[in-house]
């Protein structure tokens, strides 16, 4: 059977590749592949920056007021909740992701059209009052331009609009570059944007690799900023290559982040806690509680609970409402976390749970890609284990004893994306969330986000945020515009 195709979409229109290949998409859970992707290179590339150049000048976009804007942004958030179920069924075909997380996922995405688009008419400049007599100063702010937004696979849609909600709501165009994982979503999406009457070229696709496209796109003298999300190490070499050309930069990466049990927690609300910090989406989120610090007092009887609730995790087809664990989405990814697994064995770590491929299980169906919840103990924060990021259904256990040795080891890491804090005590609660270097600390609960609340990571976790009021001014550039109000010209030779 002939496989779809997909094209890029740029200025309104599928473009086939200049090259005529295509790479095939996969499904996870079956093996298969069920689509072919356009391989773009530089030509689609350009012609997808000249589109959103064009776009960004042209009277549709730039020409119409900010409360029209919100309006168009409003109008987006409408139709993608009319498709939630579409798009959450694409995502899922595409990343192996639970039907029961990405259906929720896809229903919440509207938000952010509706938040940014109502914030497109409040952006507002200010009037300076100078120290200059008979001079009027004010400030507008303004777009960048055209953005290039690179995704990864794991919440495609999701983290494409952290950075479209402000993108679009402060007037730039965007050269999407989804995962060549999960591109077919976001093509799709795009479609569903310009039948909510987005103008043509304000959002264009170009799929493709990363090495290829992606850098293609970072290297483009016309992209004004790129907004990235990614690994670490992909987020370091993008930041380079930005700066020879001076590009505005939002990087959202990786995570290695503690999940903090106390000796005075619910010790039942913590378990849970734990495992749908780090097996819920098996573990491939950027925010996974991936290292799980506990207190001497209750260390074993906590780590018994854990074992037992995790290890009855319901592992299958993630279309099915029932799964609680699904594959891993892609064939490095996979070998990755074996690998990393092996890493830890080698480093002293002793397997609580899992630990092994899982495919052979009957309920795995065809898939290759299915490893089981992996507790592992008896670890050191030293180790590679607890500070590299696997990004995969993985969790370390680390021992702690004092409130200040918690704080030491969950700040002894290169990253600092998130971390999550389970007392009773609401001072001890406020005394750990502050000395804690990361951008997002939970208390007694752990993975909520919200299009109202800044997103970012503190050191090797990233750089700016996403979500909430700041996020705007990550799409922004302030003008300052003089006038002189002055009835007789001051002095030339002599700075005013
Ligand atoms: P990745 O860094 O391999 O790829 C991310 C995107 O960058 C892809 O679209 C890829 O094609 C592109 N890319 C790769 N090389 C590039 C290059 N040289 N120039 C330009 N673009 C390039 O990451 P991934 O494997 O897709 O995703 C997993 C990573 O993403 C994890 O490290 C995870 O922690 C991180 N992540 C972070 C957040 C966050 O908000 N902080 C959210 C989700 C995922």
């Amino acid at each position: 059977m002939e496989l779809k195709k997909f094209d890029a979409h740029i200025d309104g229109k599928k473009v086939s590749p200049s090259n005529g290949e295509y790479f095939e998409t996969i499904n996870p859970f079956t093996s298969q592949a069920w689509g072919r992707v356009a391989r773009c290179s530089q030509q689609e590339v350009d012609l997808a920056v000249a589109a959103a150049s064009k776009a960004f000048e042209g009277a549709e976009w730039s020409g119409i007021t900010s409360s029209q804007r919100g309006g168009l942004l409003r109008s987006i958030g409408d139709i993608l909740g009319d498709h939630a179920d579409e798009l959450a069924q694409l995502e899922v075909r595409d990343n192996g992701k639970l039907i029961s997380e990405m259906a929720i996922q896809c229903a919440y995405i509207p938000q952010w059209y509706y938040y940014f688009g109502g914030l497109a008419d409040k952006i507002e400049g200010s009037v300076i009052p100078t120290d200059k007599a008979d001079t009027f100063n004010f400030t507008t702010l303004e777009p960048l331009g055209v953005v290039a937004a690179i995704t990864p696979w794991n919440s495609p849609l999701l983290l494409l609009s952290f950075k479209l909600g402000p993108a679009l709501a402060a007037g730039n165009t965007v050269v999407i570059k989804p995962s060549e994982y999960t591109s077919t979503s976001t093509l799709r999406f795009v479609e569903l944007c310009e039948l909510a009457g987005l103008p043509k070229g304000v959002l264009n696709v170009v799929t493709g690799y990363g090495g290829e496209v992606g850098n293609a796109l970072v290297e483009h003298p016309r992209v004004a900023k790129v907004a990235f999300t990614g690994g670490s190490e992909t987020g370091a070499q993008v930041y380079a290559k930005a700066a020879k050309t001076l590009k505005r930069c939002t990087l959202e990466l990786g995570g290695k982040s503690p999940n903090i049990v106390f000796d005075d927690a619910d010790l039942e609300d913590a378990v849970k806690g734990a495992v749908s910090g780090i097996f819920a989406a098996t573990g491939q989120t950027c925010m996974a509680g991936s290292r799980l610090l506990v207190q001497d007092a209750i260390y074993d009887e906590f780590v018994e609970s854990l074992v037992d609730f995790a290890g009855q995790a319901k592992m299958g087809d993630p279309m099915d409402k029932n799964t609680q664990v699904g594959p891993v989405t892609t064939p490095p990814q996979y070998k990755k976390v074996l690998d990393y697994i092996e890493i830890a064995k080698g480093e002293g770590a002793e397997v609580l749970l899992g630990g092994v491929p899982a495919s052979d299980k009957p309920e795995c169906g065809e898939s290759k890609y299915f490893i089981e919840p992996t507790v592992l103990g008896k670890v050191e924060n030293s180790m590679r284990i607890a500070q590299e990021e696997v990004f995969g259904p993985v969790l370390v256990i680390i021992r702690f004893a004092s409130d200040q040795e918690a704080i030491d080891i969950a700040n002894d890491i290169s990253f600092g994306l998130a971390a999550g804090i389970w007392t009773r005590s609401i001072k001890r609660a406020m005394k750990v969330s502050k000395a804690i270097r990361a951008g997002t600390v939970w208390v007694n609960t752990y993975r909520a986000i919200s299009y109202m609340s800044p997103f970012g990571g503190y050191k090797m976790s990233g750089l700016g945020r996403e979500n909430g009021m700041e996020a705007i001014r990550e799409y922004l550039q302030t003008k300052s515009v003089w006038i002189s109000t002055a009835d007789e010209t001051p002095n030339p030779f002599v700075m005013r």
